[in-house]
């Protein structure tokens, strides 16, 4: 579905993506871990049309997306959750949801949003910006999941939430590949994000250093000392 070839990025002079490489087959869950500054953001949002690239194609459904822009990639069926959620704040949860379909998908999808969260639903009036962060990391997936992505693009979807929570979100985004979603997840909980995925991809400044079956990489002992903290 997704396949990224050579692909290069900078910001200014400092190369922030080099040849990298990287493929996502319809109904897979592959993850993309790595440590800080390793290039993840950078290597999604170059997926999804907000970074520029300097080298590389991006082939996504067949076509090449690399020259369409960031609104032509949603329409395409690419979503990304950004990293740090950004739900809006002074809107109910429901106008936040019914954000998500401006450039595809449809209102209707709502039900079904409400049916695999259903903590949103019975918060469905109340302002986003009064949800928890466990709450508002699921409105910024249900926004993302009204546009009904072809390819779901998750940012750090873990970050700053309680243990307890992020094993719901994980589980959560399990669920969501079991129900046929593609997605490509970068988190820096390496054990977490392998453990759901079915491949995973290892980043080290800019480039792919490491891939495999997402079993694999858990067990590799380069993998288990670098980011497993085994
Ligand atoms: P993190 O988990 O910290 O977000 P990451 O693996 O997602 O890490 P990126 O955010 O993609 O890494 O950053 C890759 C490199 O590019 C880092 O060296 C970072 O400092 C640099 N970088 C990121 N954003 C910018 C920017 N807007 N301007 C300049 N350099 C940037």
């Amino acid at each position: 579905m997704l396949e990224v070839q050579d692909l290069g990025s900078r910001y200014g002079r400092i190369p922030a993506l080099s040849g990298v490489s990287l493929r996502v087959g319809e109904g897979e869950l592959v993850a993309l871990v790595g440590a800080n500054g390793a290039g993840k953001t950078t290597l999604l949002r170059a997926i999804s049309g907000v970074q520029p690239v300097t080298a590389g194609s991006i082939r996504f459904d067949g076509g090449d997306i690399a020259r369409l822009h960031a609104r032509q990639r949603v329409q395409a069926g690419i979503v990304q959750v950004p990293e740090g959620r950004q739900v809006f704040a002074p809107m109910t949860v429901e106008d936040n949801l019914k954000l998500g379909t401006f450039a595809r998908g449809n209102v209707s999808f709502l039900d079904a949003v409400f049916g695999l969260f259903p903590a949103l639903a019975d918060k469905r009036r109340e302002l986003a910006g009064n949800l928890s962060g466990g709450q508002q990391q699921m409105l910024a997936i249900g926004r993302a999941l009204m546009a009904r992505p072809k390819l779901l693009l998750l940012d750090e979807p873990s970050m700053g939430l309680a243990p307890r929570l992020v094993s719901e979100i994980f589980s959560r985004i399990r669920a969501l590949r079991e129900v046929g979603t593609t997605i490509l997840l970068v988190d820096q909980n390496a054990r977490a994000a392998l453990s759901i995925a079915d491949r995973g991809y290892v980043m080290e400044t800019g480039r792919i250093a490491l891939e495999g079956a997402a079993r694999e990489l858990l067990h590799d002992p380069q993998v288990r000392q670098a980011y497993l903290g085994a």
